[in-house]
């Protein structure tokens, strides 16, 4: 299970001074970056794009940076596929059973990792699994329930 939080832009996010997968000390924070698209513009021959970014930095020990760095969702994503690629090549029916690993890193991932859901008009909305960590998050950021488990800046 995870826990949501809402974070109102221009407010600087306090994280626990400990490292997020195993809350022992950290070294370094880690940069995530999402980017949320909201709307189109047309124009007589082109259209704009328009997206929101933001960018926030996770405080992870060294195990961990490697892990989050490997794991991140996205890379799982090309890995499988340079996989399956190569994989079409070798015409051995067992080693398919590689592509768990893939299944298996975002399964993990999704237990321990930081996901960014949304860059929203007021509100960034990201996630931590639920524990100490995120609980000392929520009082750090001073976060209030809403509803659900939807927790939200006033
Ligand atoms: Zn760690």
């Amino acid at each position: 299970m995870r826990i949501h939080f809402g974070i109102k832009h221009g407010r600087d996010i306090i994280w626990p001074e400990r490292c997020l997968w195993c809350g022992g000390p950290f070294e370094k924070r880690q940069k995530y970056k999402k980017k949320s698209l909201y709307d189109f513009e047309y124009r007589i021959i082109w259209f704009n794009i328009l997206s929101r970014v933001q960018t926030i930095y996770c405080p992870l020990c060294r195990k961990h940076n490697i892990m989050a760095h490997l794991l991140r969702p996205s890379r799982l994503l090309w890995v499988s596929i340079i996989l399956f690629i190569i994989l079409l090549d070798i015409h051995v029916p067992w080693l398919y059973l590689v592509l768990l690993l893939p299944i298996a890193g975002y399964f993990y991932y999704q237990k321990h990792g930081l996901i960014i859901h949304t860059v929203g008009e007021n509100y960034l909305e990201l996630s931590l699994p639920d524990g100490k960590y995120a609980e000392e998050f929520g009082i750090l950021n001073s976060c209030d329930t809403i509803k659900g488990h939807l927790l939200a800046q006033d």
